[in-house]
């Protein structure tokens, strides 16, 4: 497979995305393996003060700015025990039941384990707090290890049928599918397409701000995964794995307008894109800030369904994502509304 069948198979740029190492912060590998993927696709691109990256495609019609986060939560050490043992705190919802035993990956490739206080005693039924965990980096060549340097849980990314598993899917398969998308469209679209791969999502949505003040969009979409309510006993949650993307009404921080729902319902049934309309009683997305900026901004979100989110083992379906790409460049192309009239 050369470089351009790649960019074109879903599978391959989401592993090739996903198992870049890229906690909350520390987004510079991430946003160099983006800046090299989506070159031959658009026609300027910055970086800005935080470490955003935007890239702009056409100069007609309206413009529309698509985000997707390229940072992954992961841990930072907080102190050295005098044997070595390495403390942390969490670089945004690190989730404590997917720890024990896992791999942290540091920058320089090393891998430590993460072990709990008491494993065959109290761990076996009550986890403890994070303070009750530790990464074991010993006999490696991670002896200066210290306070001050993050770490993330090892992704490695498989496939089982449709189906793509791995860790940090959340948000690289956003990225995936607007590097996909930016290929698509193939530098022709009717609006002033902007797409911006932002930083610090998962610590609170630090860098969509600023992306979007630089673009100033008449509207602004967010791509990310959702949480999925099929699996056992979980949540009451209208999305569904393999159901088509995911049209945002509401989340915790997003309140869609009928107008903005309006405009992205009728792109998706004009183009007979599989779509679900997705109400998210927790969590949020880059949307919750892009929606403040300057005098406010129309805001939408885009998102592709997910189970086990903030596990080494998200898991997505490729159909899902390419029917996500069709409704990202439907909306590109679509003609644009004064949603406040
Ligand atoms: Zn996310």
């Amino acid at each position: 497979m050369d470089q351009e069948d790649r960019q074109k198979n879903m599978k391959e740029l989401i592993k090739q995305l996903a198992e870049v190492w890229g906690p909350s912060g520390y987004e510079h590998r991430v946003r160099a393996t983006l800046q090299a993927m989506v070159a031959p696709y658009v026609e300027a691109s910055y970086v800005d003060g935080l470490g955003n990256l935007i890239v702009r495609v056409g100069n007609g019609g309206k413009k529309i700015l698509f985000a997707a986060h390229m940072d992954q939560i992961g841990m930072m050490i907080t102190y050295r025990e005098p044997s070595g043992f390495l403390r942390f705190s969490p670089i945004g919802g690190l989730l404590r039941p997917t720890l024990v035993g896992q791999r942290a990956v540091f920058e320089d490739g090393t891998v430590g384990t993460i072990g709990v206080h008491d494993q065959w005693g109290t761990a076996r039924t009550h986890l403890p707090d994070l303070d009750g965990f530790f990464i074991d980096v010993s006999d490696g060549q991670g002896g200066d290890f210290q306070h001050g340097q993050p770490a993330v849980i090892e992704s490695r990314v498989i496939s089982r049928g449709s189906r793509i598993v791995g860790g940090a899917l959340d948000d690289r398969v956003g990225c995936a599918v607007l590097v996909k998308a930016l290929h698509d469209l193939n530098k022709q679209c009717a609006n002033t397409v902007y797409m911006a791969f932002t930083v610090q999502e998962e610590v609170g949505e630090r860098g969509a701000a600023p992306a979007t003040f630089g673009v100033q969009p008449d509207v602004a979409i967010a791509v990310d995964v959702t949480p999925t309510g099929d699996e056992p006993k979980n949540l009451k949650l209208p999305v569904q794995l393999g159901a088509g993307t995911a049209i945002k009404i509401q989340d915790q921080g997003l309140l869609v307008s009928p107008a903005v729902q309006a405009w992205m319902v009728a792109t998706a049934e004009q183009h007979e894109i599989r779509y679900q309309r997705e109400v998210l009683h927790m969590g949020r997305t880059d949307a919750t800030q892009m929606q403040l900026v300057g005098r406010g901004i129309p805001t939408g979100a885009v998102s592709i369904p997910c189970r086990y989110v903030h596990t080494p083992s998200e898991t997505v379906d490729e159909h899902d994502c390419y029917q996500t790409v069709a409704l990202i460049t439907g909306l590109a192309n679509a003609p644009i509304p004064d949603f406040v009239a």
